[in-house]
């Protein structure tokens, strides 16, 4: 039997560094509980930075990849394929607007992508993203990612990039033109401090991009899926986006990415793009029984339920330490008077896992299953810790 501390060595000697990461070596899960090599039980507030929505090892979704795993695992998009073609058709069918999809397997991978098709069906160079947006950490995502420590040590990037104050229509406005082929925004910003776009500021971008003729491309990989109390975030709003960027949560943990393009843009030219592991029948049978679990259990309700009942509850608390509790559904950020670190390492101790968004929030992201008594233990630690 492996220890933590064989676990965390073993690994620190060969891991990349890349990661800092924290004093944990977590061997199972189950629901909302992630289980250390000890046994000892955490509340999880990370679900897999935003990819285990169902939390851990949903049974519909383990009774899927088992069957699956045992019948087809490998079989790219030269071909067709039963689960690949009817998780197209349930996708399709619960997106807000009519879509032909592009299957893949990350969401940097799904955003890249997107900023290839917009390139590709205006002939445009120009994206216009926001200032603390997040897209992944590939060359093009990166681009568009505007956090200066992430893109910096790999300048030169991808050139017609600009970055507009996120939640301000007319510096948006004012950044669209003739050479804009996509504006790139997510709905709530996650890594950049869990921030909400203001009412009424997905329109105007719809707005911008209609005057220009340029594309609306939605990053919901982290609020998608249930997560902000509607399967997708921009259903807040009345916005139809031209392409909408799908990852994280698609099935229920495993990589998996998608794009959807709305059908008013055509099939795509043969041959512009692909992936060899995209459509993977594994990952739609995976995807097609999350999918399902989203919708007949109703988690997007539940998560608007809960995370108001959980925004409430930190709210009523008045924390010192705390300038502002903002979110939408299960996604939900503690604007603290100072840095978070800290913080995140008590509420470890106190078997809570949690993530920081940006040097100053903590981020709660617990999986939409998790029960009230569990999201009431959560809010006693996070009382305990900021008192
Ligand atoms: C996590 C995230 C990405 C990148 O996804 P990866 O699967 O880590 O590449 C892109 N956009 C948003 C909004 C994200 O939260």
């Amino acid at each position: 039997m492996s220890t933590s501390e064989s676990i965390i060595s073993a690994e620190q000697r060969y891991t990349s560094g890349l990661y800092p990461k924290r004093p944990v070596a977590i061997v199972r899960g189950e629901g909302a509980r992630l289980y250390d090599a000890e046994g000892r039980a955490y509340i999880d507030c990370v679900a897999g930075q935003g990819a285990a929505n169902l939390g851990h090892s949903h049974p519909a979704v383990v009774a899927a990849v088992q069957a699956q795993a045992a019948t087809l695992m490998s079989c790219p998009e030269i071909f067709h394929n039963d689960r690949r073609a009817a998780y197209l058709a349930e996708l399709t069918a619960a997106l807000p607007f009519p879509a032909r999809v592009f299957l893949c397997n990350s969401g940097a991978e799904a955003v890249e992508a997107a900023l290839k098709f917009a390139r590709l069906l205006t002939g445009r160079p120009g994206v216009v993203a926001a200032r603390r947006g997040f897209h992944g950490r590939t060359m093009g995502a990166l681009s568009a990612t505007w956090e200066p420590k992430y893109r910096e040590p790999f300048a030169p990037l991808v050139p017609a990039f600009s970055h507009v104050p996120y939640g301000e229509p007319e510096e948006l406005a004012e950044a669209v033109g003739a050479q804009t082929a996509a504006v790139l925004l997510e709905p709530v910003q996650g890594e950049g401090g869990v921030r909400p776009a203001p009412p009424g500021y997905l329109e105007a971008a719809r707005r911008s991009c209609d005057e220009h003729g340029a594309l609306l491309l939605i990053d919901e990989v982290q609020t998608g899926f249930g997560r902000t109390g509607r399967l997708f975030a921009i259903e807040h709003s009345g916005v139809t986006p031209d392409v909408l960027i799908l990852a994280k949560s698609i099935a229920a943990g495993l990589p998996m990415g998608a794009v959807a393009i709305h059908e008013r843009l055509g099939p795509l030219p043969g041959g512009a793009h692909g992936s060899t592991f995209g459509g993977n029948p594994l990952l739609c049978a995976a995807a097609s029984a999350a999918l399902r679990v989203y919708q007949e259990q109703e988690l997007p309700r539940q998560a608007a339920a809960k995370g108001a009942w959980l925004m409430g509850r930190l709210r009523e608390l008045q924390l010192p330490a705390v300038r502002e509790v903002r979110g939408l559904g299960l996604l939900v950020g503690l604007e603290l008077k100072t840095r978070v670190q800290p913080y995140l390492q008590a509420l470890l101790e106190r078997g809570v896992l949690a993530l920081p968004a940006g040097p100053t929030v903590l981020r709660l992201l617990p999986p939409l299953v998790i029960s009230d008594d569990e999201l009431a233990e959560v809010v006693d630690a996070v009382a305990a810790v900021l008192r």
